[in-house]
């Protein structure tokens, strides 16, 4: 799964609309920032297998750390409380360590059965979304058109860097979720885990897109803004 995570996340803005869109995008890829990084430390492997499932040629043999569901939960507790100690913010931090945690359950929905419940065992859980090509786009395009819906209604554009922002960064990511899928292979384990790190730049985009956007919702009773 790809843009179903950020899905979740600009979903999440709506339950918590202080915390910026690029901090929910952390929370909901955290697994995934940490995975590039975990490779190159050769702490987790992957290897490139066309074929592994219909939608993606990478055979995720060995990511405990990151992708184990006890290593999730365990990012999860750290994300959140970690944020509840900078900010105060008890629900925002529910929110961000259950973003954390949806990202396993949708890596659930598509990968197959490659991901560990913990670190040392064999079980490892799947449920092959990824077998079905109309299913996957099917599936992580309602997703991504939700949660776009809802982060717009949940804000609204302070100016056009707000608006523009906004859709570019939706494009982008969309544009690249498909160039993942109908893209040729990716030539080395070490190129995916470099391209991985390009992540952060959509981190750094959200922050700026909510930096140019404000609560949507008009409370009521309260004079006009500007
Ligand atoms: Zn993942």
């Amino acid at each position: 799964m790809f843009i179903g995570h950020y899905a979740v996340a600009l979903a999440a803005k709506k339950a918590a609309p202080r915390t910026s869109l690029g901090t929910l995008f952390i929370a909901a890829q955290f697994i995934d920032l940490l995975w590039p990084l975990l490779v190159l430390a050769g702490l987790e492997h992957v290897r490139i297998s066309p074929g592994s499932t219909i939608v993606t040629p990478l055979d995720f043999y060995d990511y405990p750390y990151s992708h184990s569901l006890l290593g999730v939960l365990v990012w999860g507790v750290l994300l959140s409380g970690g944020y509840f100690v900078l900010k105060r913010d008890v629900r925002a931090s529910i929110v961000l360590g259950l973003c954390v945690v949806s990202h396993w359950i949708l890596d659930l929905l598509t990968h197959r059965p490659d991901l560990p419940l913990g670190i040392g065992g064999e079980t490892r859980w799947g449920l092959g979304l990824w077998n079905s090509l109309a299913g996957t786009l099917i599936v992580e395009s309602v997703l991504f058109a939700a949660g776009v819906f809802v982060y717009l209604k949940a804000t609204r554009a302070k100016n056009r860097a707000g608006m523009i922002g906004f859709w570019a960064l939706a494009g982008v990511l969309f544009a690249i979720y498909l160039a993942n899928i109908f893209g040729p292979p990716p030539p080395s384990v070490s190129t995916i885990a470099v391209a991985g790190n390009v992540s952060w730049l959509f981190v750094i985009w959200a922050y700026w897109v909510d930096h140019n956007r404000e609560a949507g919702q008009v409370v009521p009773g309260a004079p006009d803004r500007k």
